[in-house]
């Protein structure tokens, strides 16, 4: 197999000789999965091409028996895209990566791979919108069953566990209140009844916590969000085993089309370089703005689960390495006050993505989590003055006078 024709799924992480010593996080995420042409460039060449030529019909007609390793078609596998792919599964410490082209995608085909008709799911309730949807509606309409636990009750999980299950959905910590579920212990019951156990890792991103070090079995991002981290592009991605990725999910993702463009592959994989540096300083800016939240007497109460007095604190340093970019608090007021509070707001913008450069502000109950019946809002904890907020890479205390000030006004 040449270098310059290494079919999805090539395992020679690093370009040349791999070193023979345990490689640091920062030098996985600049050198992993880097497939240089004959041109020897130093960025990541971007294969824009739909499609490969094989020198023979025969050479062709063994591509498509796997006989000989080849790329066949853009909507199966593309060089950029499996750079990204092997880039991110080496900092994540799995074994294979399929990429998406949005985190839904991602999400969706992580789970509907797994499942068919007369199968049952458990999954934490608190989640992001769309999971939601397709865990209860999208789902269930094609004879699945989605059973919702209290995702912090370790006594709803063990009941919901006592039944043979196929796939255990988990997000954590949860969008937008920052839940912390406990990987390990749900993992255990999971495994105990069969279940594949897929985490939804997007808010804590790559650089803060390892499910599959804790006892999950599948990882999936929005790379729109920490991943791309400068709101230009939308991706996703699906980790785990080798076995899982080529024999569950690529079986269906490939004839039902979901692939990463690989222009927006290049603008990730490129990112991933930067990702852990932008992250850690999300995270210092996210806990200086929640310290500062947490004293203020117009804030109710702040989410954030590295806050010493947060309810989810020994568990979030248990199992993650930093509390993560996002910011939820409730302002003592009413939905106007709250609308008055955002308003007011010069620095930090209003918009409903998260994980980006620049610190976003949102009111989940009018926006992300409008389509869910109040009741269902209400029970994760999204309630009329609720706020959450993407902390970016601006300057904490811009941020904090930013806040300062347009609390101030109610
Ligand atoms: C944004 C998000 C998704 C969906 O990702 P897209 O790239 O927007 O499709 C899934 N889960 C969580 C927790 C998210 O924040």
């Amino acid at each position: 197999m040449t270098k310059r024709n290494r079919p999805w799924g090539y395992q020679d992480v690093f370009e040349g000789p791999t070193p023979d010593w345990q490689l640091g996080q920062d030098t996985i995420a600049v050198r992993a999965g880097l497939a240089r042409s004959g041109f020897g460039e130093t960025g990541e060449a971007m294969y824009l091409n739909s499609g490969f030529t094989y020198d023979s019909a025969e050479q062709a007609e063994s591509a498509f028996m796997e006989e000989t390793e080849h790329f066949l078609y853009s909507r199966f596998a593309n060089p950029t895209v499996a750079m990204f792919e092997n880039r991110l599964a080496a900092l994540e410490g799995a074994e294979a990566c399929f990429a998406t082209p949005t985190g839904m995608s991602a999400m969706f085909a992580s789970v509907a791979a797994l499942v068919k008709s007369g199968d049952r799911i458990v999954a934490s309730a608190a989640m992001f919108s769309s999971c939601y949807v397709i865990l209860t509606e999208i789902l269930p309409a094609w004879g699945i069953t989605t059973v919702l636990v209290e995702g912090t009750d370790e006594k709803d999980w063990a009941a919901a566990l006592s039944e043979p299950t196929k796939v255990v959905f988990v997000e954590t910590p949860s969008n937008p209140l920052m839940e912390i579920v406990d990987l390990r212990m749900v993992s255990k019951l999971a495994h105990k009844v069969g279940a594949t156990v897929i985490v939804d890792n997007v808010m804590a991103s790559p650089v803060m916590q390892k499910p599959l070090e804790l006892g999950a079995d599948v990882v999936m991002y929005s790379a729109t969000k920490h991943i791309d981290g400068q709101g230009r592009v939308l991706g996703g991605a699906i980790l785990g085993t080798k076995d899982y990725i080529k024999n569950v999910v690529l079986p269906f993702t490939r004839h039902t089309g979901q692939s990463l463009s690989p222009f927006n592959a290049w603008v990730l994989l490129k990112s991933l370089e930067t990702m852990a540096m932008r992250v850690e300083r999300m995270n210092e800016n996210a806990m200086a703005v929640a310290e500062f939240l947490a004293a203020h007497p117009k804030v109710e109460s702040v989410s954030y689960p590295f806050l010493p007095t947060d309810k989810n604190y020994e568990l979030a340093k248990s199992q993650m390495a930093g509390g993560g970019s996002t910011v939820s608090f409730k302002v003592a007021g009413s939905k106007e006050d709250t609308f008055k509070v955002m308003n007011a707001l010069t620095v930090i913008d209003i918009s409903n993505n998260l994980g980006d450069s620049k610190t976003l502000i949102t009111h989940p109950a009018s926006t992300t989590h409008k389509r869910l019946a109040e009741e269902v809002r209400l029970k994760m904890g999204v309630t009329p003055n609720t706020v959450r907020m993407s902390i970016g890479l601006e300057s904490a205390s811009d941020l904090i006078e930013d806040l300062r000030r347009a609390l101030s006004v109610i």
